[in-house]
């Protein structure tokens, strides 16, 4: 008796280190691959060192960096700038290079303009063009290349039924509160709204929208964007909280913002003593690359938590940044690391001038399904392409259901097992 429990037992153990054997083979490209991804957490001593380059170059303090209107009205927006930052080991190396991507800048500065934190610069490898960094903060050719995109393909000039909403679903909308942002990401779905004038709604218009949402109690979820929401001053957006947080049907208030990405030193302990006085408060950033993944970015996020907020993270699809499987589940796990829950990973729309970032629907799958299964369920955010004229999220799954009938479904597991259940 005793023998034959034994023997189970041991048949049991072998064929789960058999299979253990086989799950830890899974991995082996990923532990390969992400030794080579850098971080935010690797690059921290390099990120320190430009750090006290750029302050040099300003004749600024580490408490102005920490200031996040220093950080603000200290923003390199020319390539003159730039070059005198920026100037070193690239200059001496590979001098052609160099001075064909300040040309490039310069040239394609001239018609879409740019702005970056120097604490985002601080991030950036400076002797490489197509570092993810310098992708998202600084122009390239091919935006003006391309004749390709469409305007406005959101459809959010057709969605506003009062000043500042766009409204596209039936219990909750958007207040744009500002066009302004921390930089003027190349890969903005906006830019026909953002990254040409700075515009902060106005007062009335902001009032006509909290009177939309007073009128219309089905709204019971009110997001806060722009733009990015943490580009009004505490004041307003003190003001813009505490009347919705007055209005009974309204349960949840969100926030977009990629401060913690792009200007981390905005959330300062007086924003977030304001933040947690209107409960609940969701926040969704834009943490694109794992190298975005900062300590000044988890100071952000851990402020930000300790007052209560739940942090989720909407990423973009984009090519020359994170399209790539390692790297994406890289970040997500990164973004676990520090609280920040991947929620959307968007793919892209044709915007002019962005259209470079654009990879295939195809691809954004092959993404997903190297996500599911390979790694925590909390790592793998909702892939989603935006119907045309506003016609909403739609979310996009690889296939994992083969077939359904009345009596069976046959479905694809995450290792690409075929198995029919009963319906
Ligand atoms: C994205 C979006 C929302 C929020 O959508 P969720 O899927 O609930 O995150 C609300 N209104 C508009 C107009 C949106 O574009
Ligand atoms: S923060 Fe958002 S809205 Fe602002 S430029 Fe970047 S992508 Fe566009």
């Amino acid at each position: 008796m005793a023998l034959e429990k034994m023997s189970l037992q041991d048949l049991q153990r072998q064929l789960s280190l058999d299979r253990a054997d086989e799950l830890k083979q899974r991995i082996v490209p990923y532990l390969a691959e992400v030794k080579g991804i850098p971080t935010g957490k690797t690059l921290a001593l390099e990120y320190a060192e430009k750090r006290e380059r750029i302050l040099a170059y300003f004749g600024a303090t580490l408490q102005d960096w920490e200031n996040w209107r220093w950080q603000m009205r200290t923003r390199i927006s020319d390539v003159q700038t730039l070059d005198a930052i920026m100037d070193g080991p690239m200059m001496s190396s590979d001098p052609k290079a160099y001075s064909a991507w300040m040309e490039q800048i310069a040239k394609v500065g001239s018609t879409y303009r740019w702005a970056i934190s120097p604490y985002y610069l601080s991030l950036m490898d400076w002797t490489n063009p197509t570092d993810p960094i310098a992708v998202q903060g600084l122009p390239s050719l091919p935006e003006i290349d391309s004749d390709t995109g469409e305007e406005d393909p959101m459809g959010e000039a057709v969605t506003s039924p009062a000043p500042c909403i766009t409204r596209r679903y039936p219990d909750r909308l958007i207040i744009n509160v500002t066009n302004v942002c921390g930089m003027y990401c190349r890969h903005c779905q906006r830019r026909r709204n953002i990254g040409e004038v700075d515009v902060q709604n106005s007062r009335e218009d902001l009032a006509a929208a909290l009177e939309y949402v007073r009128a219309n109690p089905e709204i019971r979820d009110v997001l806060i964007t722009g733009g990015d929401a943490l580009m009004l001053s505490d004041q307003t957006l003190e003001w813009l909280l505490s009347e919705l947080h007055g209005m009974e049907h309204v349960e949840i208030k969100r926030l977009g913002t990629r401060a913690p990405v792009t200007l981390p030193q905005r959330v300062t302990p007086k924003l977030v003593k304001i933040l947690a006085k209107y409960p609940p408060l969701y926040i969704n950033t834009q943490f694109n690359h794992p190298k975005e993944v900062t300590a000044d970015a988890k100071k952000a996020v851990d402020r930000l938590i300790s007052a209560g907020v739940v942090m989720g993270n909407q990423a973009v699809l984009l090519k020359g940044v994170n399209a790539d499987p390692h790297i994406m589940k890289k970040l997500n796990q990164d973004l676990l690391k520090i609280r920040v829950r991947p929620y959307y990973l968007f793919h892209a729309k044709h915007v002019k001038g962005t259209t470079h970032f654009v990879p295939s629907i195809q691809e954004g799958l092959n993404i997903m399904r190297e996500l599911r299964g390979f790694t925590s369920g909390l790592a793998v955010p909702t892939y989603i392409v935006n119907a045309p004229n506003g016609g909403g999220k739609t979310p996009l799954l690889p296939q994992y259901l083969l077939s359904l009938d009345e009596e069976k479904a046959v479905l694809r597991t995450w290792e690409d097992k075929v198995v029919t259940i009963d319906n």
